[in-house]
């Protein structure tokens, strides 16, 4: 068993955001230290870290000043220069692994993983120009969605298409972004979104979340249901396409993939290599939290039942609206989670809450 020592190791986190803030605040319980690297002055996570360095991702002295000074590393995004998190690992252990990274980064390449596996994505078609946008439009019906293949975020980068007249826009807008690697996606008829939370340690343990819906505004995660209704049959469906997915990436720590139903099947969205905001929930909601999960995978302990104690929802704050929050806190069924974010901008991940119902 590779069991580290858990109490004098450090935790290296690359990403400064809210998830890492959180994984930070479990840490801190757990009596494990943080050291965090981000390449913005307003992260979350400079606030409880341990010890923290602002610098670009590329900056290849202050990272290796960064693995120096850790044991292990993780990670809270996706969009770390995979050479970079290659280069870590090739001087230090990261949970989850480099590969598992890669294939979240490109949603190509993420979607071609999953049908390799026999697991079920929505039909897609590469676009690295005006004429293959065409060809794909009329494979998909001009019922597609156009993605960033890389970097795209809370629906950045995505272009819903419905008819003819559209794609002259889009073809302007592309030209005008310089952007070559699209993917076309077939648009998807769901009747719900649902995500699962999983984590596995370095004995093979996998425990599973279960599955809730989500609901978006304006591309953007607004709503997550705890647990997600009728799910009985889904819910082995999805733990069983986290088991291969687990495993094949020969994954250590938190994943979380995000389905389309119909018809009571499961359709994969995609996977993210990290806590996910749909697994929020489980700080207050659960025994275990999905934040003590990633940080007792990354330590090498195990992870953990998450036993799930309340229902409810768990709901984003954006923008503006952390102005409102206020009326909220005496509330003993409504939990805040203020990322203490400097500035307010429209669109950012502010805040959460979640509401407990029993
Ligand atoms: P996030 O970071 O919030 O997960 P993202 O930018 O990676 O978002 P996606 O998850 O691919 O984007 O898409 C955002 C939302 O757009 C989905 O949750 C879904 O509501 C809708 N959507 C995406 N792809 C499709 C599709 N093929 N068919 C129907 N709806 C889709
Ligand atoms: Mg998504």
């Amino acid at each position: 068993m590779s069991n580290i020592a858990s109490k004098d190791i450090v935790i290296g986190i690359i990403g400064g955001g809210q998830l890492a803030m959180m994984m930070c605040e479990e840490a801190q319980k757990l009596g494990i230290k943080t050291f965090v690297y981000s390449d913005k002055d307003d992260s979350s996570a400079f606030l409880i870290s341990d010890k923290k360095i602002k610098a670009e991702y590329e900056n290849k002295e202050k990272i290796s000043e960064f693995v120096d000074g850790v044991d292990v590393v993780t990670f809270e995004f996706e969009n770390i220069p995979s050479h970079i998190l290659e280069f870590i690992e090739s001087k230090k252990t990261v949970r989850p692994n480099s590969r598992a990274l890669r294939v979240s980064q490109n949603r190509l390449r993420e979607k071609t993983f999953f049908n390799n596996l026999g697991i079920q994505t929505a039909k897609f078609f590469e676009v690295n120009n005006e004429n293959d946008l065409k060809l794909g439009l009329e494979k998909f019906n001009y019922n597609a969605i156009l993605k960033t293949s890389e970097f795209g975020y809370d629906g950045k980068g995505q272009f819903n298409i419905s008819n003819k007249e559209d794609i002259s826009e889009i073809v302007a807008e592309i030209k005008r972004n310089n952007k070559t690697n699209f993917t076309l996606e077939e648009k998807i008829n769901f009747e719900r979104e649902v995500s699962i939370v999983a984590a596995r340690d370095v004995n093979n343990n996998i425990s599973f979340y279960p599955l809730v819906e989500n609901k978006h505004k304006n591309g953007i995660l607004d709503v997550t249901i705890f647990p997600a209704e009728n799910i009985d049959k889904l819910q082995i469906k999805a733990e069983n396409i986290a088991k291969k997915t687990l495993n094949e990436l020969d994954y250590i720590g938190v994943l979380a993939i995000e389905f389309f139903v119909v018809e009571e099947e499961l359709i994969v969205n995609e996977f993210a290599p990290r806590p996910h905001n749909s697994g929020h929930f489980s700080i207050d909601a659960c025994e275990y939290s999905q934040f003590y999960q990633a940080i007792s995978a990354a330590a090498g302990n195990e992870v953990k039942p998450p036993v799930l104690k309340h229902t409810g929802k768990m709901v984003n704050v954006i923008g503006e609206e952390i102005s409102c929050l206020k009326d909220l806190e005496k509330d003993p069924n409504i939990k805040i989670h203020d990322y203490k974010k400097l500035e307010t901008a429209p669109g950012r991940k502010m805040a959460h809450y979640t509401i407990l119902t029993d």
